[in-house]
């Protein structure tokens, strides 16, 4: 997908600052700058608390900011109320009313906006069917499971068609097998209607499954920008690295650097291949990663193998973890993909030896 680098973003935060008076007051922002391009699935990932519903809630404009600015397709949109922004919001708790049908629900934002009833009947039948609940229509939401009822709750945020809908942990109220099936759906609807999405999550999976473009963010900063294989695959900092998927991490001063590779030494007596870092000069503190998935267990040592002893084996289904004790004591966790039987390619207490391909080695400034 290629993008004109000059047109305008969906969203544009710069340098947004936000703090929550009180005593002391809460800086949940500190300095929060990112691009949302038209028609992105973009997702905000981080902990509890790390200011992603803040900065959700100051697009929707439900909260003020106390510093920074705030476009949407090019328009400083700070001081506009809410229902004058081109911006929905899908909640956690989809809030449906009650008292009325699926049709009345989804057609509700529609009537507030003075639209003719035929036009109302064609837009909701279409947002029915756009959600798979056509069937449905005349249901109220108490007789709808919790994954029908979130159906609706997005037919009705995009019924009155938002350039830009917010979702805030949409997902995270229903069970694992349906939150896997909504996933699937909420990208097929995003990439259908074209509308820019805003998804925020702690939840690494589905900001991997769904994004196009994910921001990580941690304690009211944005830690790494990129799409989800950037984020996986090459980390730049140790929260991401940490945060997204498991990780082997190790404290390193930069090695020996022997042509396009350096040796890290990870303990006494163990050293790691891997890539030169470029801006680490030798004997600089710097944090050395990598997955367990990217270490193969082999019988035979070779000249880069690395020695180790198995100490736990725990079975997950499709793949197997093997914490593994190297030299003096250092640990690591490997996974390996299970294939016929399930066995385990090592038992507890049995000496293995480590293929770890230097390419696969991540160098992070500490
Ligand atoms: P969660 O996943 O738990 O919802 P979050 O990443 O969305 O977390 P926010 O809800 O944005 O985080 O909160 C960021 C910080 O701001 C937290 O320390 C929180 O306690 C604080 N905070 C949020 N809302 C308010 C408020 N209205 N008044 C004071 N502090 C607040």
């Amino acid at each position: 997908m290629f993008r004109d680098q000059n047109s305008l973003a969906a969203i544009d935060v710069v340098d947004l600052r936000k703090e929550y008076p009180g005593t002391p007051s809460v800086v949940a922002l500190k300095s929060a700058s990112l691009k949302i391009h038209d028609n992105e699935f973009f997702t905000l990932l981080g902990p509890s608390g790390c200011g992603k519903t803040t900065l959700l809630r100051i697009i929707a404009g439900f909260e003020g900011l106390t510093e920074g600015e705030l476009k949407l397709f090019g328009e400083s949109i700070g001081a506009l109320p809410p229902d004058k922004r081109p911006v929905n919001t899908v909640f956690q708790h989809y809030s449906l009313f009650p008292h009325m049908t699926v049709r009345e629900n989804v057609a509700f934002g529609l009537r507030r906006k003075g639209i003719s009833e035929n036009e109302i009947s064609s837009t909701v039948n279409e947002m029915l069917a756009l959600v798979e609940m056509s069937q449905m229509a005349d249901r109220k939401p108490t007789q709808l499971s919790g994954g029908q009822q979130q159906r609706v709750a997005l037919a009705r945020a995009l019924a009155p068609k938002p350039k830009v809908l917010l979702l805030d942990e949409p997902l995270s109220a229903l069970d694992l097998k349906l939150r896997q099936t909504m996933r699937l759906e909420l990208k097929k609807i995003q990439r259908e209607t074209g509308i820019t999405f805003v998804f925020v999550t702690h939840d690494q999976e589905e900001a991997l499954s769904m994004s196009d473009r994910i921001a990580v963010m941690s304690a009211g900063e944005i830690q790494q920008i990129g799409t989800p294989a950037e984020i996986y695959e090459m980390p730049t900092t140790r929260f991401a690295a940490e945060f997204v998927g498991d990780a082997n991490i190790y404290e390193v001063a930069t090695g020996t650097r022997k042509g396009e590779f350096t040796h890290y030494k990870i303990d006494n007596d163990i050293e790691l291949i891997g890539p030169a870092h470029a801006d680490l000069t030798e004997n600089k503190q710097a944090a050395l990663f990598i997955r367990p998935e990217k270490i193969s267990l082999i019988e035979k040592p070779t000249d880069r193998s690395i020695p180790g002893v198995v100490r736990e084996v725990i079975y997950l289904g499709d793949t197997t973890d093997y914490q593994i004790t190297m030299g003096s004591g250092t640990s690591i966790l490997v996974r390996a993909e299970n294939h016929h039987d399930g066995a385990p390619i090592a038992e507890v207490g049995e000496k293995v030896f480590l293929d770890i391909d230097p390419r696969a080695i991540r160098i992070l400034e500490a």
